[in-house]
């Protein structure tokens, strides 16, 4: 595990109370006493102690990008209950946020009508670890900013300030077997700055990114999967990452028959093709696969409207909160 700490000028009485009901809130365990609090957190693991009339925080993570998000959640939560001016973190040994890859755009494609494919190399090791997050945020800054380096806490400094920067979260569609080179398949959707973006860049263009982060790769042995065409990359990434004992059905909304990617070995999954264009079709499926397969294990990712519909379903059909994940992957203009 890679580790931070905190010294706050703040009474463990003030610091523990909100930190723990924020993380009970939240579902994550948390151990305490008087002079102790351990909050174990899905980015890693919080302890808070009592020195004198001071606090102590140990931030440990088990891979530098989670670490660094631990670090800038728990900062911002500190600075929320007004702890912040009273902080010290210790000197961090790196210049650039530990979670922040900067790489080069070796080729960008359109591969069907509503996708393009970048490909893009750099340094990706973190992406090849088994538990690594699914996914990234590209970073588009205001014109002319540099890359965002650290602080001299070890948090990330955004030129401009974070609100100038768009960060949209994508998906690794294919890692090289060297971590040297990722693929990103990007959805074409009028009015997209990643859409325009996809048009003029160039082979040697530089980018930059954040992550390993968000959903890793699921485990349950029993899966079905859901999504329109931005979770296309992440559900068949999985089904081609799957182990062999896991098994399952997947469909996927697309707008263009043509959008349909063949996966040369799907497994033990079944992959249903349905179209994007018929706005409740998704939640349909998932309301007949309730019915068929209940003891499986969900996941959807689609419009925010179609995921509030999904969870809602779910939680009416009492699937157990442990089995589901219903998440929105974009918002239609209203
Ligand atoms: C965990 C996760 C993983 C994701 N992975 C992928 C991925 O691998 N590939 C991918 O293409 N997308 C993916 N998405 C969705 C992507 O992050 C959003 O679509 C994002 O808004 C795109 O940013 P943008 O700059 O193109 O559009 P923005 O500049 O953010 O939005 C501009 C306008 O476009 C609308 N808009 C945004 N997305 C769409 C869309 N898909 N279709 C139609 N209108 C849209 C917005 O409402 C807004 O009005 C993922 C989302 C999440 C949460």
């Amino acid at each position: 595990m890679s580790k931070h700490q905190a010294v706050l000028k703040a009474d463990a009485a003030a610091v523990f109370e909100p930190l723990r009901r924020i993380a009970e809130q939240n579902g994550f365990a948390v151990e305490h006493s008087k002079t102790r609090m351990v909050i174990d957190a899905p980015l890693g693991l919080v302890v808070m102690e009592k020195t004198g009339t001071e606090t102590t925080g140990a931030f440990d993570a088990p891979s530098r990008a989670e670490l660094q998000m631990l670090k800038e959640l728990y900062a911002q939560r500190f600075d929320n209950l007004g702890f912040a001016d009273g902080i010290v973190w210790n000197a961090p040994r790196a210049s650039t946020p530990l979670n922040q890859v900067i790489c080069k755009v070796s080729s960008c494609a359109q591969i069907s009508p509503n996708f393009a494919r970048v490909r893009l190399h750099g340094e990706f090791t973190a992406f090849a670890a088994k538990t690594a997050g699914l996914h990234f945020r590209f970073l588009f800054g205001p014109k002319g900013a540099a890359w965002p380096t650290l602080d001299e806490n070890g948090l990330t400094c955004w030129p401009q300030g974070v609100s100038n920067w768009h960060r949209p979260p994508y998906t690794v569609r294919k890692l090289g077997k060297d971590a040297n080179w990722m693929d990103v398949d990007i959805v074409l959707h009028e009015g997209g700055r990643v859409t325009e973006w996809s048009k003029t860049v160039k082979a040697g263009d530089e980018i930059a990114l954040t992550g390993p982060s968000g959903s890793k790769m699921p485990t349950d042995q029993n899966l079905d999967l859901f999504g329109d065409e931005t979770a296309l990359p992440v559900i068949l990434r999985i089904i081609e990452d799957a182990h062999v004992d896991i098994s399952g059905h997947a469909t996927i909304a697309v707008r263009d028959r043509m959008d349909i990617q063949h996966v040369s070995d799907a497994g033990n999954f079944k992959i249903k093709w349905i179209d994007m264009t018929e706005p409740d079709a998704l939640v349909r499926d998932l309301r007949d696969s309730l019915k068929t397969r209940p003891e499986q294990s969900v996941f959807f990712a689609a419009e925010r409207r179609q995921a509030d519909a999904a969870r809602q379903l779910l939680k009416d059909a009492s699937h157990p909160s442990a089995s589901y994940r219903a998440a929105s992957y974009w918002t239609k203009a209203t």
